[in-house]
């Protein structure tokens, strides 16, 4: 099952954004952070696009599974093409919402900063 996660990541990935796409030999971080700020009750979830393109994979993967226990081949096909375009449609609605929330991402080498971030922190790039 993770290898299956792992191919509809790298699927759904490749399919929403140009945006995502990397650099040979780059490496990007998959970000899940719990953070409470001063002043704040409750603790913030901030998760970066891959964490969602993640999320949506083991979704994606879950709802299949169940569909194939459940249901006949052909029904599973259909399942799996909709769930697939749901994936998508979930992940491009939220990754503007959330980046917006939680993380800059640095211009020249791609990495996601922190939102308060002034500068980049792997290749100390000024950051909008
Ligand atoms: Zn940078």
């Amino acid at each position: 099952m993770v290898q299956e996660i792992a191919k509809r990541f790298m699927r759904i990935r490749r399919d929403v954004s140009t945006s995502l796409a990397l650099q040979e030999g780059e490496r990007r971080d998959i970000i899940f952070r719990v953070s409470k700020l001063a002043g704040k009750q409750e603790a913030d979830l901030t998760i970066n696009e891959d964490g969602v393109l993640l999320l949506a994979a083991i979704t994606d993967t879950i709802v299949n599974y169940i569909g194939k226990l459940l249901f006949s081949e052909s029904f599973t096909k259909i399942l799996e093409q909709k769930s697939t375009e749901a994936a998508k449609r979930y992940v491009e609605q939220v990754i503007p919402t959330i980046q917006e929330q939680s993380f800059k991402r640095c211009k020249k080498c791609n990495l996601d900063n922190d939102g308060n971030a002034k500068f980049c922190k792997n290749c100390a790039n000024k950051l909008d």
